[in-house]
């Protein structure tokens, strides 16, 4: 299971939540910032930091949203660390 970032971070993008996770899972996906799968730990505590209730552990992700849990981890496939680290967002 992991944290999912959801279409309202489209057009908001305030970076918040990233400030906030312990794991250093937010990434800069272009439009919006997504949860790297393998880091994050369930903490919760992303989403209520989000002004626009993007954030939503995987399995309450609202159905309209469904696609964005593959977006989120579809994104890190075949990244590089450096690339990984460069996209990284505290
Ligand atoms: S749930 Fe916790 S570990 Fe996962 S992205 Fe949010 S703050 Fe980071
Ligand atoms: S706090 Fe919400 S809107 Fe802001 S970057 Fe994070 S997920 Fe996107």
């Amino acid at each position: 299971m992991a944290y999912v970032v959801t279409s309202p971070c489209i057009g908001t993008k305030d970076g918040a939540c990233a400030k906030v996770c312990p794991c250093a899972c937010f990434h800069d996906a272009g439009e919006m910032l997504v949860i790297d799968p393998d880091a994050c730990i369930d903490c919760g505590l992303c989403a209520p930091e989000c002004p626009v209730a993007a954030i939503f552990a995987e399995e309450d992700v609202p159905e309209a949203d469904r696609g964005f849990v593959e977006r989120n981890r579809t994104f890190f496939d075949g990244l590089s660390v450096e690339e990984k680290n460069r996209l990284r967002v505290v």
